[in-house]
C-alpha cells in the first residue's frame, strides 16, 4: 500500500513533537526515518501504526483516510526494539499468535495456521528453533521470531522501530542483510526507525532525515550524503560518518 502523510502535527502537553510533517511512501518501498534521539521518529511511526493520534493532519493509504479504516483492514505488522515475545509460548506459538487473534471471519483454520507457521519458520531460517521458548534464544534469534510474528498476517505495511537497536554490531549487520532479503521477497511497504546512519543508508530505498519534529531532507542515501539540503543534515552526516 502507498502512504501519504499531510501536515501531521502532534504535541504532548506543551512539547511540540511533530511540527507539520509531509511524507509520501510508495507501494513496496523501504523507507528509513533517521534522526537523533527526540526528533519525533517513534511518534511518527506510532501515528502511522494507529497507536497515537495526531492533533491535526491527514494520513491517506491508497487514497483512503487511514484514520477512518477499521483495524481489520489495516493489515499492519509491527516490530519494536523491546516488543517482547510471550515468554510462556514457544517460537511456533509466538508466530501463530498474530493469526489466532485475528477477528472472526479473518482467522484461518487451525491446519492453515500450522502450515503458515511452518512456511515462516523455513523462510526465517529457524525451523530448528520452533519448540524453544524465548528465554532459550539469542537476541538475534528473538528478533527473527518477532519479525515472523509480524509477517504471519502477510502485512501490506510493516513498521519497525529500532528493530536491531539492542544487538551487537556483527549481528545487526547480518540481520540488516536478511531484512533486505525479506523485504524483497514479501514486497511489503516498510517504514523503519533508526538513529544509525549506516543502517539507514544500507537498507533503505529512501532516507527521511528528521530533526526537532520536522523533516530536513528526503532522498536516496547517496544524495543525502553528497548534497545535504540543510546545515543540520550536513552536520548530522559529518557527526556520525
Ligand atoms: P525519537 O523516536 O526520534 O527518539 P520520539 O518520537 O520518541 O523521538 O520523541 C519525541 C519527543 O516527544 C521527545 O521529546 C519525547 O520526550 C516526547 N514524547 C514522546 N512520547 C511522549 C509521551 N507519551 N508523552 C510525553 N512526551 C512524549
Amino acid at each position: 500500500m502507498s502512504l501519504a502523510l499531510k501536515n501531521i502535527v502532534k504535541s504532548f502537553g506543551a512539547t511540540a513533537v511533530l511540527k507539520g510533517v509531509d511524507l509520501e511512501v510508495g507501494k513496496g518501498e523501504l523507507v528509513a526515518l533517521l534522526g537523533p534521539s527526540g526528533s519525533g521518529k517513534t511518534t511518527l511511526l506510532k501515528i502511522i501504526a494507529g497507536l497515537e493520534w495526531p492533533d491535526s493532519g491527514m494520513l491517506e493509504v491508497d487514497g483512503e483516510n487511514w484514520f477512518d479504516l477499521p483495524a481489520r483492514r489495516r493489515q499492519t505488522g509491527f516490530v519494536f526494539q523491546h516488543y517482547a515475545l510471550f515468554p510462556h509460548m514457544s517460537v511456533r506459538e509466538n508466530i501463530a499468535f498474530g493469526l489466532r487473534v485475528r477477528p472472526r471471519g479473518l482467522r484461518p483454520a487451525r491446519a492453515k495456521i500450522q502450515a503458515r507457521v511452518g512456511e515462516l519458520l523455513k523462510f526465517l531460517q529457524i525451523p530448528h528453533l520452533a519448540d524453544r521458548y524465548p528465554g532459550q534464544l539469542s537476541g538475534g534469534q528473538r528478533q527473527r521470531v518477532a519479525l515472523g510474528r509480524a509477517l504471519a498476517i502477510n502485512p501490506k505495511l510493516l513498521l519497525l522501530d529500532e528493530p536491531f537497536g539492542a544487538l551487537d554490531a556483527a549481528i545487526r549487520r547480518d540481520l540488516r542483510r536478511w531484512l533486505r532479503q525479506v523485504h524483497e521477497a514479501t514486497g511489503s511497504t516498510t517504514v523503519f526507525v533508526t538513529h544509525d546512519q549506516e543502517e539507514a543508508f544500507e537498507l533503505a530505498d529512501r532516507v527521511v532525515v528528521m530533526s526537532e519534529g520536522r523533516i530536513e531532507q528526503i532522498g536516496p542515501a547517496d544524495v543525502i550524503a553528497d548534497r545535504p539540503a540543510t546545515p543540520f543534515v550536513a552536520r548530522f552526516m559529518g557527526a556520525t560518518v
